[in-house]
C-alpha cells in the first residue's frame, strides 16, 4: 500500500489537528472521503486530509471585515509535499489569473522553491496557513475592498514566474543560461569546483560563479528546485 501520512504518522496527524484547533478556531482538518467537493469546480477523486472552513482577515483601519472560505489538500506525502490551497469562497473566482487564482480555484502561492524558503521542512500546517495563506488572503481582501491589485507582492505567473524568482535568487537576467544555475540548484550535493560554469565564459565553476551559486543554493532546497525545473520543462516541451 503507498504510503499515505494519515496512516503512517498518526502521530503527527494528531498534533497538526491539535494544533489547527488551537490556532484556528473556524478551520478544521480532517480525512475527506472521494466524491468530496473542495468547491464549486473541484471534487476529490480519492481520499485527502483536507484543512477547511473560514479564515477571517480585517482590511486596514477597520474599512471592512472578511472571511474567506478556503481548503488546504496535504496529499499523502505531506509534509514532503507542501498543501496545496483550494479558494472555496463564492467571493473568490473559481479561475483569474490576474488574481493568482488558477483552474478549479487553485491558489497559486508562489513557485516551488518560495514555498520552501517561506514553509522550510519541520513547519505545521498552522505555519502554512500564517505565513502563506494568509498574505494570499490579504492580497485578495484587499482587491475586493479596494477594488485593484494591491501594490505588494507582484510577481507574475507560470513559468515567467520561476524564470524571476531564480533571476532575483541568482541575480542573473532572465534568459537561457539562467536554467543551467538552476540545474547547478537542483542537485543534491555542490557541484565540483572544476566543472564548467553555466554562465558558458568556458571557466570553471571554482574560477568563475562559485560564491553566487553557493550562495543560492544556501537559500533554497534542491528537491523544491527539481519541481521547478519540471515545471519550466513541462511548458517548454507543449
Ligand atoms: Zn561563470
Amino acid at each position: 500500500m503507498a504510503y499515505r501520512w494519515w496512516i503512517n504518522n498518526k502521530k503527527l496527524f494528531r498534533k497538526e489537528r491539535k494544533a489547527l484547533a488551537e490556532a484556528h478556531q473556524l478551520l478544521r482538518l480532517q480525512l475527506m472521503p472521494s466524491g468530496y467537493r473542495v468547491n464549486d469546480a473541484f471534487c476529490l477523486e480519492k481520499e485527502c486530509v483536507v484543512t477547511h472552513g473560514v479564515y477571517c482577515l480585517r482590511a486596514p483601519k477597520g474599512a471592512a471585515e472578511i472571511d474567506y472560505r478556503i481548503a488546504l489538500l496535504l496529499w499523502e506525502r505531506y509534509p514532503k509535499e507542501p498543501p496545496i490551497m483550494y479558494c472555496s469562497d463564492p467571493k473568490l473566482p473559481d479561475c483569474d489569473i490576474d488574481r493568482h487564482i488558477l483552474i478549479n480555484g487553485e491558489a497559486c502561492l508562489g513557485v516551488r522553491a518560495e514555498i520552501g524558503k517561506h514553509w522550510p521542512p519541520g513547519s505545521s500546517i498552522v505555519d502554512f496557513i500564517d505565513s502563506l495563506v494568509a498574505p494570499f488572503l490579504a492580497w485578495q481582501l484587499y482587491y475586493d475592498v479596494f477594488g485593484k491589485v494591491p501594490p505588494w507582492g507582484e510577481r507574475s505567473h507560470g513559468i515567467t514566474g520561476i524564470y524571476e524568482f531564480y533571476a532575483e535568487l541568482l541575480d542573473w537576467p532572465v534568459e537561457k543560461r539562467l536554467i543551467g544555475f538552476m540545474r547547478l540548484l537542483a542537485r543534491k550535493s555542490h557541484p565540483k569546483g572544476h566543472e564548467i560554469c553555466p554562465c558558458e565564459s568556458g571557466k570553471r565553476i571554482r574560477d568563475c560563479h562559485r560564491t553566487r551559486i553557493y550562495a543560492a543554493r544556501q537559500k533554497v532546497n534542491w528537491r523544491d528546485v527539481t519541481v521547478d525545473l519540471d515545471t519550466v520543462r513541462s511548458y517548454e516541451y507543449f
